[in-house]
Protein backbone atom coordinates (compact mmCIF):
# COMPACT_ATOMS: atom_id res chain seq x y z
CA UNK A 1 0.00 0.00 0.00
CA UNK A 2 1.37 3.56 -0.95
CA UNK A 3 1.73 6.10 2.03
CA UNK A 4 -0.47 8.77 1.99
CA UNK A 5 0.20 11.82 0.66
CA UNK A 6 1.23 14.84 3.13
CA UNK A 7 -1.19 17.08 1.47
CA UNK A 8 -4.66 16.47 -0.21
CA UNK A 9 -4.88 17.78 -3.45
CA UNK A 10 -8.52 19.55 -4.09
CA UNK A 11 -10.09 17.86 -7.89
CA UNK A 12 -11.14 20.20 -10.14
CA UNK A 13 -14.84 21.18 -10.82
CA UNK A 14 -16.28 19.70 -13.51
CA UNK A 15 -16.63 22.97 -15.67
CA UNK A 16 -13.45 24.21 -15.23
CA UNK A 17 -12.17 20.63 -16.38
CA UNK A 18 -13.98 20.81 -19.29
CA UNK A 19 -12.09 23.94 -20.25
CA UNK A 20 -9.13 22.21 -19.94
CA UNK A 21 -10.39 20.33 -22.59
CA UNK A 22 -11.77 17.11 -21.25
CA UNK A 23 -9.22 14.71 -19.02
CA UNK A 24 -6.41 15.33 -17.10
CA UNK A 25 -3.22 14.69 -18.95
CA UNK A 26 -1.90 11.12 -19.08
CA UNK A 27 0.69 9.60 -20.97
CA UNK A 28 0.73 6.23 -22.29
CA UNK A 29 3.36 4.09 -22.53
CA UNK A 30 4.79 4.49 -25.98
CA UNK A 31 5.32 7.93 -25.49
CA UNK A 32 6.94 8.56 -22.06
CA UNK A 33 10.28 9.62 -21.45
CA UNK A 34 12.02 6.89 -19.64
CA UNK A 35 14.78 8.12 -17.16
CA UNK A 36 17.92 5.91 -16.32
CA UNK A 37 19.25 8.47 -13.95
CA UNK A 38 17.15 11.11 -12.23
CA UNK A 39 17.02 14.39 -14.71
CA UNK A 40 15.61 17.48 -13.26
CA UNK A 41 14.68 19.26 -16.14
CA UNK A 42 14.24 22.43 -13.25
CA UNK A 43 18.35 22.10 -13.34
CA UNK A 44 18.38 22.52 -17.35
CA UNK A 45 19.77 25.41 -18.96
CA UNK A 46 19.93 25.02 -22.55
CA UNK A 47 18.43 21.94 -24.60
CA UNK A 48 20.49 20.94 -27.54
CA UNK A 49 18.93 18.95 -30.77
CA UNK A 50 20.65 16.95 -33.37
CA UNK A 51 18.38 17.03 -36.16
CA UNK A 52 18.88 13.57 -38.40
CA UNK A 53 16.43 11.27 -36.74
CA UNK A 54 16.04 13.39 -33.83
CA UNK A 55 14.26 16.07 -34.73
CA UNK A 56 13.67 14.98 -38.38
CA UNK A 57 12.09 11.15 -38.44
CA UNK A 58 12.42 10.16 -41.46
CA UNK A 59 9.76 7.69 -43.50
CA UNK A 60 10.86 4.65 -42.98
CA UNK A 61 10.20 2.89 -45.86
CA UNK A 62 11.14 5.54 -48.86
CA UNK A 63 14.15 6.50 -47.09
CA UNK A 64 15.91 3.19 -46.66
CA UNK A 65 14.78 2.21 -50.39
CA UNK A 66 16.58 5.35 -51.21
CA UNK A 67 19.63 4.92 -49.96
CA UNK A 68 19.61 1.06 -50.93
CA UNK A 69 18.87 1.50 -54.48
CA UNK A 70 21.41 4.59 -55.11
CA UNK A 71 24.15 2.43 -53.32
CA UNK A 72 23.74 -0.63 -55.95
CA UNK A 73 23.48 2.19 -58.46
CA UNK A 74 26.80 3.52 -57.34
CA UNK A 75 28.01 -0.35 -56.86
CA UNK A 76 27.34 -1.02 -60.65
CA UNK A 77 28.20 2.35 -61.87
CA UNK A 78 31.31 3.18 -59.58
CA UNK A 79 32.93 -0.26 -58.50
CA UNK A 80 32.73 -2.97 -61.01
CA UNK A 81 29.82 -5.07 -59.82
CA UNK A 82 27.54 -6.85 -62.36
CA UNK A 83 24.50 -5.18 -63.09
CA UNK A 84 22.40 -8.26 -61.81
CA UNK A 85 22.99 -6.88 -58.37
CA UNK A 86 20.04 -4.45 -58.57
CA UNK A 87 17.68 -7.34 -58.36
CA UNK A 88 18.19 -8.39 -55.02
CA UNK A 89 15.57 -6.75 -52.86
CA UNK A 90 15.63 -4.69 -50.18
CA UNK A 91 14.19 -6.14 -46.86
CA UNK A 92 13.44 -3.72 -43.99
CA UNK A 93 13.06 -6.34 -41.37
CA UNK A 94 16.30 -8.22 -41.58
CA UNK A 95 17.95 -5.41 -40.00
CA UNK A 96 17.92 -3.51 -36.82
CA UNK A 97 20.47 -1.85 -35.32
CA UNK A 98 22.94 -2.74 -32.49
CA UNK A 99 23.42 -5.62 -34.61
CA UNK A 100 27.90 -6.27 -35.43
CA UNK A 101 29.17 -6.60 -38.70
CA UNK A 102 31.75 -9.48 -39.28
CA UNK A 103 33.38 -8.30 -42.27
CA UNK A 104 36.00 -11.47 -42.44
CA UNK A 105 33.11 -13.57 -42.26
CA UNK A 106 30.34 -11.42 -43.97
CA UNK A 107 28.19 -12.45 -40.65
CA UNK A 108 25.67 -10.57 -38.84
CA UNK A 109 25.17 -11.29 -35.25
CA UNK A 110 23.47 -9.75 -32.34
CA UNK A 111 25.20 -9.53 -28.65
CA UNK A 112 24.06 -9.62 -25.18
CA UNK A 113 25.13 -7.18 -22.53
CA UNK A 114 27.91 -9.41 -21.62
CA UNK A 115 29.60 -9.42 -24.99
CA UNK A 116 27.64 -12.69 -26.01
CA UNK A 117 26.68 -13.27 -29.29
CA UNK A 118 23.15 -14.42 -29.16
CA UNK A 119 22.00 -14.81 -32.68
CA UNK A 120 24.38 -15.12 -35.54
CA UNK A 121 23.28 -14.51 -39.51
CA UNK A 122 25.51 -15.65 -43.02
CA UNK A 123 23.68 -13.77 -45.81
CA UNK A 124 20.37 -14.48 -45.04
CA UNK A 125 20.88 -18.26 -43.45
CA UNK A 126 20.80 -18.74 -39.32
CA UNK A 127 23.83 -19.86 -38.45
CA UNK A 128 23.45 -22.31 -35.93
CA UNK A 129 24.82 -21.78 -32.06
CA UNK A 130 26.78 -24.55 -32.56
CA UNK A 131 28.94 -22.64 -35.22
CA UNK A 132 28.96 -19.31 -33.71
CA UNK A 133 30.03 -19.91 -30.08
CA UNK A 134 32.96 -21.52 -30.37
CA UNK A 135 33.71 -18.71 -32.76
CA UNK A 136 33.00 -16.25 -31.06
CA UNK A 137 33.94 -16.76 -27.62
CA UNK A 138 35.47 -13.69 -27.25
CA UNK A 139 33.69 -11.32 -29.11
CA UNK A 140 33.21 -8.28 -26.97
CA UNK A 141 37.31 -7.87 -25.84
CA UNK A 142 37.52 -7.56 -30.09
CA UNK A 143 34.72 -5.68 -31.23
CA UNK A 144 36.35 -2.21 -31.71
CA UNK A 145 38.78 -4.18 -33.98
CA UNK A 146 38.68 -3.56 -37.43
CA UNK A 147 37.24 -6.35 -38.54
CA UNK A 148 33.93 -5.57 -37.40
CA UNK A 149 31.50 -2.92 -37.64
CA UNK A 150 28.69 -1.55 -34.79
CA UNK A 151 25.56 -0.42 -36.76
CA UNK A 152 24.33 2.27 -34.24
CA UNK A 153 22.30 4.73 -36.35
CA UNK A 154 19.16 3.74 -39.05
CA UNK A 155 21.16 5.66 -41.23
CA UNK A 156 22.78 2.20 -41.08
CA UNK A 157 20.01 -0.37 -41.94
CA UNK A 158 20.30 -0.05 -45.88
CA UNK A 159 24.02 -0.89 -45.86
CA UNK A 160 23.91 -3.95 -43.33
CA UNK A 161 20.49 -5.50 -45.64
CA UNK A 162 22.30 -4.75 -48.77
CA UNK A 163 25.62 -6.63 -47.63
CA UNK A 164 23.88 -9.42 -46.47
CA UNK A 165 21.99 -9.61 -49.74
CA UNK A 166 25.45 -8.95 -51.41
CA UNK A 167 26.98 -11.88 -49.41
CA UNK A 168 24.32 -14.43 -50.05
CA UNK A 169 24.00 -13.93 -53.87
CA UNK A 170 28.09 -13.94 -54.40
CA UNK A 171 28.58 -17.02 -51.93
CA UNK A 172 25.90 -18.70 -53.92
CA UNK A 173 27.51 -17.92 -57.43
CA UNK A 174 31.00 -18.61 -56.41
CA UNK A 175 29.34 -22.23 -54.70
CA UNK A 176 27.84 -22.92 -58.31
CA UNK A 177 31.57 -22.30 -60.18
CA UNK A 178 30.28 -19.12 -61.34
CA UNK A 179 33.08 -16.09 -61.61
CA UNK A 180 32.34 -13.37 -58.57
CA UNK A 181 34.36 -10.34 -59.85
CA UNK A 182 35.34 -7.96 -58.04
CA UNK A 183 34.68 -10.13 -54.83
CA UNK A 184 37.27 -13.24 -55.90
CA UNK A 185 39.52 -13.62 -53.02
CA UNK A 186 42.44 -11.23 -52.75
CA UNK A 187 46.02 -12.18 -51.05
CA UNK A 188 46.90 -10.39 -47.66
CA UNK A 189 44.95 -10.05 -44.81
CA UNK A 190 42.01 -10.18 -46.96
CA UNK A 191 41.51 -13.43 -46.90
CA UNK A 192 41.12 -14.05 -43.48
CA UNK A 193 37.59 -14.56 -43.84
CA UNK A 194 35.94 -18.17 -43.45
CA UNK A 195 33.89 -17.83 -46.62
CA UNK A 196 34.26 -18.33 -50.47
CA UNK A 197 34.26 -14.41 -51.06
CA UNK A 198 36.26 -11.55 -49.99
CA UNK A 199 33.74 -10.18 -47.60
CA UNK A 200 36.07 -7.93 -46.46
CA UNK A 201 36.37 -5.59 -49.56
CA UNK A 202 32.31 -5.97 -50.44
CA UNK A 203 31.90 -4.95 -46.95
CA UNK A 204 34.94 -1.58 -47.56
CA UNK A 205 32.70 -1.38 -51.51
CA UNK A 206 29.48 -0.71 -50.03
CA UNK A 207 30.20 1.22 -47.00
CA UNK A 208 32.41 3.51 -49.62
CA UNK A 209 29.39 3.79 -52.00
CA UNK A 210 26.65 5.10 -49.14
CA UNK A 211 29.69 7.22 -47.58
CA UNK A 212 29.62 8.65 -51.05
CA UNK A 213 25.99 9.19 -51.74
CA UNK A 214 25.43 10.62 -48.05
CA UNK A 215 28.69 13.49 -49.04
CA UNK A 216 28.21 14.13 -52.88
CA UNK A 217 24.64 15.43 -52.39
CA UNK A 218 22.88 12.57 -54.58
CA UNK A 219 21.29 11.10 -51.65
CA UNK A 220 20.06 14.76 -50.51
CA UNK A 221 18.82 15.99 -53.56
CA UNK A 222 16.33 13.55 -53.79
CA UNK A 223 14.93 14.34 -50.70
CA UNK A 224 14.88 17.97 -50.60
CA UNK A 225 13.20 17.70 -53.95
CA UNK A 226 10.69 15.58 -52.22
CA UNK A 227 10.44 16.40 -48.42
CA UNK A 228 7.17 15.30 -47.40
CA UNK A 229 8.13 11.74 -49.47
CA UNK A 230 11.16 11.49 -46.88
CA UNK A 231 10.46 12.91 -43.74
CA UNK A 232 7.67 12.49 -41.39
CA UNK A 233 6.49 16.05 -40.23
CA UNK A 234 5.59 15.12 -36.08
CA UNK A 235 2.80 17.97 -35.04
CA UNK A 236 3.37 18.17 -31.61
CA UNK A 237 6.99 18.99 -32.32
CA UNK A 238 6.70 22.92 -32.43
CA UNK A 239 4.73 23.34 -29.43
CA UNK A 240 7.60 21.01 -27.41
CA UNK A 241 10.21 23.30 -28.30
CA UNK A 242 8.14 26.40 -27.49
CA UNK A 243 7.14 24.76 -23.99
CA UNK A 244 10.98 24.76 -23.14
CA UNK A 245 11.71 27.73 -24.08
CA UNK A 246 9.00 29.64 -22.48
CA UNK A 247 10.12 27.62 -19.14
CA UNK A 248 13.35 29.58 -19.71
CA UNK A 249 15.43 27.15 -21.56
CA UNK A 250 17.73 28.25 -24.71
CA UNK A 251 17.83 25.94 -27.17
CA UNK A 252 20.49 25.21 -29.59
CA UNK A 253 20.82 22.31 -32.66
CA UNK A 254 23.81 20.90 -33.47
CA UNK A 255 23.74 18.39 -36.56
CA UNK A 256 26.03 16.83 -38.70
CA UNK A 257 24.59 18.10 -41.54
CA UNK A 258 25.51 20.86 -43.70
CA UNK A 259 23.66 24.48 -44.18
CA UNK A 260 21.46 23.55 -47.14
CA UNK A 261 20.20 20.55 -46.38
CA UNK A 262 19.80 22.03 -42.44
CA UNK A 263 17.89 24.59 -43.93
CA UNK A 264 15.75 23.17 -45.80
CA UNK A 265 14.65 20.02 -43.27
CA UNK A 266 13.72 22.48 -40.27
CA UNK A 267 12.21 24.77 -42.89
CA UNK A 268 9.93 21.99 -43.58
CA UNK A 269 9.48 20.63 -39.75
CA UNK A 270 8.84 23.63 -37.89
CA UNK A 271 8.33 27.05 -40.45
CA UNK A 272 5.05 28.53 -39.76
CA UNK A 273 3.50 26.18 -37.82
CA UNK A 274 2.85 28.62 -34.36
CA UNK A 275 2.03 32.48 -35.40
CA UNK A 276 4.55 33.23 -32.92
CA UNK A 277 7.35 31.46 -35.27
CA UNK A 278 7.29 32.28 -38.48
CA UNK A 279 10.83 30.21 -39.23
CA UNK A 280 12.26 28.00 -37.79
CA UNK A 281 15.02 29.60 -36.34
CA UNK A 282 12.73 31.26 -33.98
CA UNK A 283 12.88 28.32 -31.66
CA UNK A 284 17.11 28.07 -31.75
CA UNK A 285 19.37 30.68 -29.83
CA UNK A 286 22.32 29.00 -31.39
CA UNK A 287 22.51 27.03 -34.83
CA UNK A 288 25.50 24.36 -35.27
CA UNK A 289 26.12 23.18 -38.75
CA UNK A 290 28.67 20.26 -39.66
CA UNK A 291 29.15 19.53 -36.02
CA UNK A 292 31.89 16.87 -36.45
CA UNK A 293 30.35 14.43 -33.82
CA UNK A 294 31.88 12.96 -31.88
CA UNK A 295 35.11 14.84 -32.84
CA UNK A 296 33.00 18.31 -31.41
CA UNK A 297 33.27 16.93 -27.95
CA UNK A 298 36.99 15.95 -27.56
CA UNK A 299 38.24 17.87 -30.67
CA UNK A 300 39.45 21.79 -30.89
CA UNK A 301 38.00 22.89 -34.18
CA UNK A 302 37.04 26.30 -34.76
CA UNK A 303 33.80 27.80 -35.58
CA UNK A 304 33.30 28.64 -38.48
CA UNK A 305 30.76 31.43 -39.46
CA UNK A 306 28.45 30.11 -42.38
CA UNK A 307 27.48 31.94 -45.52
CA UNK A 308 23.76 31.31 -45.60
CA UNK A 309 23.17 32.37 -49.05
CA UNK A 310 26.71 29.97 -50.89
CA UNK A 311 26.46 27.30 -48.14
CA UNK A 312 30.05 27.68 -47.37
CA UNK A 313 32.07 28.50 -44.73
CA UNK A 314 33.07 32.31 -44.60
CA UNK A 315 36.65 32.54 -44.89
CA UNK A 316 38.05 34.82 -41.98
CA UNK A 317 35.41 33.79 -39.95
CA UNK A 318 36.75 32.02 -37.07
CA UNK A 319 34.69 32.58 -33.98
CA UNK A 320 36.39 31.80 -30.95
CA UNK A 321 34.73 34.15 -27.79
CA UNK A 322 32.44 36.19 -27.23
CA UNK A 323 29.03 35.38 -27.89
CA UNK A 324 26.97 33.63 -30.74
CA UNK A 325 24.82 35.35 -32.10
CA UNK A 326 20.99 34.13 -32.63
CA UNK A 327 21.26 35.55 -36.90
CA UNK A 328 24.02 33.71 -37.41
CA UNK A 329 25.04 30.01 -38.36
CA UNK A 330 28.23 28.14 -37.37
CA UNK A 331 30.07 25.35 -38.56
CA UNK A 332 32.45 22.75 -36.84
CA UNK A 333 33.64 23.83 -33.75
CA UNK A 334 34.13 22.34 -30.57
CA UNK A 335 32.13 21.57 -26.70
CA UNK A 336 34.94 23.61 -24.90
CA UNK A 337 34.34 26.67 -26.90
CA UNK A 338 30.80 26.23 -26.85
CA UNK A 339 30.05 25.95 -23.33
CA UNK A 340 32.57 29.06 -22.80
CA UNK A 341 30.24 31.52 -25.25
CA UNK A 342 27.02 30.52 -23.71
CA UNK A 343 27.64 30.08 -20.48
CA UNK A 344 26.52 26.53 -19.78
CA UNK A 345 28.11 23.63 -18.47
CA UNK A 346 28.32 20.05 -18.27
CA UNK A 347 25.40 18.89 -16.63
CA UNK A 348 23.56 22.24 -16.78
CA UNK A 349 23.21 20.86 -20.79
CA UNK A 350 20.79 18.56 -21.72
CA UNK A 351 21.42 17.01 -25.62
CA UNK A 352 19.15 15.46 -27.31
CA UNK A 353 20.19 12.63 -30.42
CA UNK A 354 19.60 9.15 -31.79
CA UNK A 355 23.50 7.93 -32.00
CA UNK A 356 24.51 5.76 -29.09
CA UNK A 357 28.05 6.53 -29.43
CA UNK A 358 28.08 9.90 -31.45
CA UNK A 359 25.36 12.28 -29.51
CA UNK A 360 25.27 9.99 -26.54
CA UNK A 361 28.58 8.06 -25.57
CA UNK A 362 30.44 11.01 -26.37
CA UNK A 363 28.73 13.95 -24.71
CA UNK A 364 27.80 12.35 -21.61
CA UNK A 365 31.59 11.00 -21.29
CA UNK A 366 33.58 13.64 -22.90
CA UNK A 367 30.98 16.86 -21.65
CA UNK A 368 29.31 15.88 -18.76
CA UNK A 369 26.44 17.18 -20.41
CA UNK A 370 23.30 14.83 -19.51
CA UNK A 371 21.21 13.01 -22.59
CA UNK A 372 18.06 12.02 -24.42
CA UNK A 373 18.58 9.01 -26.07
CA UNK A 374 15.88 9.12 -29.37
CA UNK A 375 15.07 5.61 -30.06
CA UNK A 376 11.95 5.36 -32.47
CA UNK A 377 11.97 1.57 -32.39
CA UNK A 378 10.59 1.91 -28.54
CA UNK A 379 7.20 2.38 -29.53
CA UNK A 380 7.35 -0.48 -31.14
CA UNK A 381 8.93 -2.33 -28.62
CA UNK A 382 6.47 -1.29 -25.84
CA UNK A 383 3.64 -1.76 -27.73
CA UNK A 384 4.60 -5.82 -28.47
CA UNK A 385 5.52 -6.05 -24.53
CA UNK A 386 2.09 -4.79 -23.90
CA UNK A 387 0.36 -6.72 -26.15
CA UNK A 388 2.23 -10.12 -25.48
CA UNK A 389 1.68 -9.68 -21.61
CA UNK A 390 -0.46 -12.75 -21.56
CA UNK A 391 2.39 -14.73 -23.11
CA UNK A 392 4.80 -12.58 -20.71
CA UNK A 393 2.66 -14.12 -17.50
CA UNK A 394 2.68 -17.95 -19.07
CA UNK A 395 6.35 -17.07 -19.02
CA UNK A 396 6.81 -15.96 -15.70
CA UNK A 397 4.75 -18.46 -14.16
CA UNK A 398 6.82 -21.26 -16.28
CA UNK A 399 10.38 -19.78 -15.36
CA UNK A 400 9.47 -19.45 -11.77
CA UNK A 401 8.46 -23.23 -11.80
CA UNK A 402 12.04 -24.00 -13.65
CA UNK A 403 14.16 -21.67 -11.13
CA UNK A 404 12.28 -23.59 -7.81
CA UNK A 405 12.87 -26.86 -9.58
CA UNK A 406 16.24 -26.30 -10.14
CA UNK A 407 16.92 -24.92 -6.35
CA UNK A 408 15.21 -28.08 -5.30
CA UNK A 409 17.61 -30.22 -7.42
CA UNK A 410 20.40 -28.33 -5.52
CA UNK A 411 19.00 -29.00 -2.09
CA UNK A 412 18.21 -32.68 -2.81
CA UNK A 413 21.58 -33.12 -4.19
CA UNK A 414 23.48 -31.78 -1.33
CA UNK A 415 20.93 -34.61 0.75
CA UNK A 416 22.35 -36.93 -1.68
CA UNK A 417 26.05 -36.24 -0.61
CA UNK A 418 25.18 -36.49 2.99
CA UNK A 419 23.47 -40.19 2.25
CA UNK A 420 26.53 -40.83 0.13
CA UNK A 421 28.81 -39.63 3.24
CA UNK A 422 27.10 -41.13 5.91
CA UNK A 423 27.06 -44.62 3.83
CA UNK A 424 30.89 -44.66 3.34
CA UNK A 425 31.14 -44.01 6.99
CA UNK A 426 28.86 -46.72 8.45
CA UNK A 427 31.36 -48.86 9.09
CA UNK A 428 33.48 -46.39 10.73
CA UNK A 429 30.51 -45.28 12.45
CA UNK A 430 29.62 -48.78 13.56
CA UNK A 431 25.84 -48.34 11.83
CA UNK A 432 23.46 -51.66 12.58
CA UNK A 433 22.48 -53.34 8.96
CA UNK A 434 18.98 -52.11 9.46
CA UNK A 435 20.25 -48.49 9.78
CA UNK A 436 22.50 -49.39 6.70
CA UNK A 437 19.61 -50.56 4.59
CA UNK A 438 17.41 -47.61 5.60
CA UNK A 439 20.60 -45.47 4.36
CA UNK A 440 20.56 -47.28 0.98
CA UNK A 441 16.88 -47.07 0.51
CA UNK A 442 16.87 -43.24 0.91
CA UNK A 443 19.74 -43.11 -1.15
CA UNK A 444 17.76 -44.79 -4.09
CA UNK A 445 14.63 -43.06 -3.71
CA UNK A 446 16.32 -39.79 -3.45
CA UNK A 447 18.40 -40.51 -6.87
CA UNK A 448 15.45 -41.87 -8.54
CA UNK A 449 13.57 -38.41 -7.37
CA UNK A 450 16.14 -36.27 -8.68
CA UNK A 451 16.38 -37.86 -12.00
CA UNK A 452 12.96 -37.37 -12.38
CA UNK A 453 13.07 -33.72 -11.44
CA UNK A 454 16.15 -33.27 -13.43
CA UNK A 455 14.12 -34.45 -16.89
CA UNK A 456 11.40 -32.21 -15.80
CA UNK A 457 13.66 -29.53 -15.64
CA UNK A 458 15.37 -29.90 -19.29
CA UNK A 459 11.38 -30.01 -20.34
CA UNK A 460 10.69 -26.36 -18.37
CA UNK A 461 14.11 -25.53 -19.72
CA UNK A 462 12.95 -26.27 -23.38
CA UNK A 463 9.13 -24.68 -22.59
CA UNK A 464 10.92 -21.62 -20.92
CA UNK A 465 13.16 -21.19 -24.14
CA UNK A 466 10.01 -21.81 -26.85
CA UNK A 467 8.05 -19.23 -25.10
CA UNK A 468 10.91 -16.54 -24.83
CA UNK A 469 11.43 -17.30 -28.94
CA UNK A 470 7.93 -16.62 -29.33
CA UNK A 471 7.44 -13.19 -27.65
CA UNK A 472 10.94 -12.56 -29.26
CA UNK A 473 10.02 -13.30 -32.47
CA UNK A 474 6.74 -11.06 -32.68
CA UNK A 475 9.25 -8.41 -32.15
CA UNK A 476 11.69 -9.50 -35.53
CA UNK A 477 11.38 -12.56 -36.68
CA UNK A 478 14.93 -12.53 -37.23
CA UNK A 479 16.03 -10.77 -34.36
CA UNK A 480 13.62 -10.53 -31.48
CA UNK A 481 13.59 -7.50 -29.54
CA UNK A 482 15.77 -4.79 -29.77
CA UNK A 483 16.51 -4.17 -26.34
CA UNK A 484 16.71 -7.66 -24.81
CA UNK A 485 18.25 -11.35 -25.71
CA UNK A 486 15.69 -13.39 -24.02
CA UNK A 487 16.25 -12.58 -20.22
CA UNK A 488 19.34 -10.58 -20.35
CA UNK A 489 20.21 -6.64 -21.78
CA UNK A 490 20.90 -6.81 -25.81
CA UNK A 491 24.13 -5.33 -26.35
CA UNK A 492 22.50 -2.24 -27.46
CA UNK A 493 19.98 -1.97 -24.49
CA UNK A 494 22.65 -2.00 -21.65
CA UNK A 495 24.17 0.76 -24.12
CA UNK A 496 21.52 2.93 -23.60
CA UNK A 497 20.89 1.75 -20.09
CA UNK A 498 24.88 2.78 -19.05
CA UNK A 499 25.08 6.09 -21.82
CA UNK A 500 21.37 7.84 -21.46
CA UNK A 501 20.73 9.76 -18.76
CA UNK A 502 16.90 9.07 -20.36
CA UNK A 503 15.36 7.68 -23.56
CA UNK A 504 12.24 8.14 -25.22
CA UNK A 505 10.85 7.42 -28.89
CA UNK A 506 10.56 10.89 -30.44
CA UNK A 507 11.06 14.61 -28.97
CA UNK A 508 7.96 15.40 -28.80
CA UNK A 509 6.99 12.91 -26.09
CA UNK A 510 8.30 15.92 -24.34
CA UNK A 511 5.44 17.46 -24.62
CA UNK A 512 3.50 15.68 -22.17
CA UNK A 513 5.62 16.61 -19.25
CA UNK A 514 6.20 19.59 -17.37
CA UNK A 515 9.25 21.93 -19.03
CA UNK A 516 10.54 21.32 -15.00
CA UNK A 517 9.91 18.03 -14.60
CA UNK A 518 11.94 15.42 -12.73
CA UNK A 519 12.35 12.19 -14.55
CA UNK A 520 13.19 10.09 -12.21
CA UNK A 521 15.04 6.79 -12.24
CA UNK A 522 13.91 3.17 -11.10
CA UNK A 523 16.46 3.18 -7.67
CA UNK A 524 19.53 2.28 -8.38
CA UNK A 525 20.02 -1.27 -6.47
CA UNK A 526 22.33 -3.91 -6.33
CA UNK A 527 20.59 -7.60 -6.63
CA UNK A 528 21.36 -8.14 -2.30
CA UNK A 529 19.16 -4.73 -2.11
CA UNK A 530 16.51 -7.16 -4.15
CA UNK A 531 16.58 -9.55 -1.91
CA UNK A 532 16.42 -8.16 1.36
CA UNK A 533 13.50 -5.52 0.02
CA UNK A 534 11.77 -8.91 -0.66
CA UNK A 535 12.35 -10.17 2.44
CA UNK A 536 11.15 -7.20 4.02
CA UNK A 537 8.00 -6.96 1.69
CA UNK A 538 8.92 -3.94 -0.12
CA UNK A 539 7.17 -4.45 -3.06
CA UNK A 540 7.66 -1.24 -5.02
CA UNK A 541 11.45 -1.86 -5.29
CA UNK A 542 11.51 -3.67 -8.97
CA UNK A 543 13.92 -4.58 -10.95
CA UNK A 544 13.94 -1.97 -14.64
CA UNK A 545 13.59 -4.96 -16.62
CA UNK A 546 10.10 -5.63 -14.97
CA UNK A 547 7.00 -4.46 -17.10
CA UNK A 548 5.95 -2.56 -14.32
CA UNK A 549 8.85 0.10 -14.70
CA UNK A 550 7.10 1.15 -17.68
CA UNK A 551 5.93 3.87 -15.25
CA UNK A 552 8.46 6.51 -15.04
P1 LIG B 1 22.83 14.35 -37.51
O1 LIG B 1 22.22 13.08 -37.14
O2 LIG B 1 21.83 15.47 -37.61
O3 LIG B 1 24.01 14.74 -36.68
O4 LIG B 1 23.41 14.24 -39.00
C1 LIG B 1 23.63 13.08 -39.67
C2 LIG B 1 24.32 13.45 -40.96
O5 LIG B 1 25.26 12.44 -41.24
C3 LIG B 1 23.37 13.51 -42.15
O6 LIG B 1 23.69 14.64 -42.92
C4 LIG B 1 23.67 12.27 -42.91
O7 LIG B 1 23.50 12.43 -44.31
C5 LIG B 1 25.13 12.06 -42.57
N1 LIG B 1 25.53 10.65 -42.70
C6 LIG B 1 24.91 9.55 -42.23
N2 LIG B 1 25.59 8.44 -42.60
C7 LIG B 1 26.64 8.86 -43.29
C8 LIG B 1 27.73 8.17 -43.93
O8 LIG B 1 27.82 6.96 -43.93
N3 LIG B 1 28.66 8.95 -44.55
C9 LIG B 1 28.58 10.31 -44.58
N4 LIG B 1 27.60 10.98 -43.98
C10 LIG B 1 26.63 10.27 -43.36
MG1 LIG C 1 21.04 11.98 -35.91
Amino acid sequence: MSPELPIQFTPLEDGVRRLLGGGMPTVDHTHRVFANTDLAMSSIKMVGFDMDYTLAIYNKGPMEQLQYDLTVKRLVEHMGYPTEIQDLVYDPTFIVRGLTVDKRTGTLFKMDSQGQVTRCFRGKDLVPPEEYVPFYRNASSRISSEDFASLDTLFAMPEACLYANLVEHFTKKHSRGENVDPLALAHGHETANLGSINTWKLFHDVRKSIDDIHRDGSLKSIIMADLSRYIVVDEGLPLTLHKLRSSGKRLFLLTNSYWQYTNAVMSYLLNEHLREYPSWRGYFDIVIVGGRKPGFFAEREPFLEVDQLSDSPRIHGEVSSGVFDKTKVYQHGNMETFEQMCGAYGPEILYVGDHIFGDILRSKKDSGWRTCHIVEELEDEIRCVLEGKDTAARLAVIDEQRHNTADAIGEHRAVLSLLDLALTEAPMRKLSDEEVKGLETAHRRLKKEIDVAKRALRKLDDDVHALQDEIDMTFNPYWGRLLKTRNELSRFGSQIRSYADTYTSRVSNFLQYSPMHLYRAPRDLMTHDYVLADSRGLTNVRRPEEPGDLNP
